[in-house]
């Protein structure tokens, strides 16, 4: 947690598309927030052509060379989108930008709510406000997405590949943990860990047996395992047995993308990229990207980025201002009515309508 009575140094990137359009009314909120709770945070706008691709058309990258010693005199990054795959192709702006990010500030942790939310029509059938209220928690750094590996004997009738999964004990070990601590803070404490062992014979059981060990160390938070395609099957039927879920980078990045969708719009999900100790910046955005399609018409949801601020609060431990933040993301989607709901969630609102509605919420409620 940060250090209280210390200044919250945090850098705006609101980045491409509709980035710049939601990262306003986020900003907006916290600013509301941190006014009313005497919050002591400073947002710093000059991010803003960084992380876009108009700067890469320009310039040849997407940042500039001295990105890391600037980022890294911030607490934490506040993240809007990249992309505009029309004029630079999604791995050159993704891997310029948000991948360096992870790698260099050590983000071992992707955390995804995933939350049925009142005015929301659910895509799965029956579920009710309450029915889905979890956390996804992916390891970010090693696993499955390791560049180990290559191809034998390319183009004859040998031709083969090989990718190798990387486990380490830290790198297991330090994602449970926080899975562990967060379960343990939730009333349920309830953990799930995502496993394969019965198809994947070396790595998927190090994983099951570096889970039993860290659970000696939480003996009050419940554990219990599913493989992961029974994992996701149960995702849709019955998501409200879950906690918080843990995950691999493979399938935590199944599960931290088919767990918001069970709960609604894209508009609305948020997303941390984590350094839990606080060593480097942690990054806070919304789970969209930048939506080229409706960009400029300032039509957006603003909810997933405001609601990337809250989770950014409750990270650096202002848990009323973040408590306040969500009940006015609820108010808001509960009461806002047709004229200030955007029109992905069908309404005839528009971006910056509902993201002052919710600031107002904020000082108001
Ligand atoms: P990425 O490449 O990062 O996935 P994208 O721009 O291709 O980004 P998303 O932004 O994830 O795709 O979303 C897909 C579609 O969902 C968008 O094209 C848009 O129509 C809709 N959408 C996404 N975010 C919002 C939002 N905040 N408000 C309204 N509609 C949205
Ligand atoms: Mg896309």
């Amino acid at each position: 947690a940060h250090t209280s009575g210390k200044t919250l140094r945090v850098a705006v990137i609101p980045g491409d598309g509709i980035g710049q359009e939601v990262m306003p009314e986020g900003i907006a909120c916290l600013k509301a927030a941190a006014k009313r709770y005497d919050i002591d945070i400073q947002l710093d706008e000059k991010f803003q052509d960084w992380a876009t691709c108009d700067r890469y058309v320009k310039e040849g990258s997407m940042l500039p060379e001295n990105w890391k010693e600037t980022l890294q005199q911030y607490d934490s990054i506040y993240f809007g989108a990249v992309g505009d795959p029309a004029r630079v192709p999604d791995h050159i702006s993704l891997w310029g930008s948000l991948i360096q990010f992870r790698r260099e500030f050590d983000q071992y942790i992707s955390l995804r709510p995933c939350r049925l939310m009142p005015g929301i029509k659910c895509p799965l059938a029956d579920k009710k406000v309450g029915d889905i209220d979890f956390w996804v928690v992916r390891e970010n750094t090693e696993g499955e997405y390791s560049s180990i590996g290559g191809k034998m004997f390319p183009g004859t009738d040998r031709e083969f590949v090989v990718q190798d999964t990387i486990m380490t004990r830290h790198g297991v070990d330090r994602v449970l943990k926080y899975a562990f601590d967060l379960a343990q803070k939730r009333p349920r404490k309830k953990l799930t860990s995502a496993t394969k062992s019965n198809g994947i014979s070396i790595s998927m059981p190090y994983w099951d047996e570096r889970v039993k060990e860290m659970h000696q160390q939480y003996p009050d938070v419940e554990v219990d395992k599913y493989h992961i395609d029974i994992l996701t099957a149960f995702f849709v039927l019955r998501p409200e047995a879950f906690d918080v879920v843990v995950g691999s980078n493979l399938f935590g990045d199944i599960l931290s993308d088919l767990g918001p969708a069970c709960t609604g719009s894209i508009g609305v999900a948020p997303s941390g990229n984590i350094n839990p100790e606080g060593r480097f910046p942690s990054l806070f955005e919304p789970v969209h990207g930048s939506a080229p399609d409706i960009a400029g018409k300032g039509i957006a949801n603003p909810i997933g980025a405001i609601w990337a601020g809250q989770m950014m609060l409750m990270h650096y431990g202002y848990k009323e201002a973040a408590d306040k933040m969500m009940e006015a993301i609820e108010v808001a989607l509960e009461k806002g009515g047709p004229n200030v709901i955007t029109p992905d969630l069908g309404g005839k609102g528009d971006c910056a309508g509902l993201g002052g509605h919710i600031a107002k919420l904020i000082e108001t409620l």
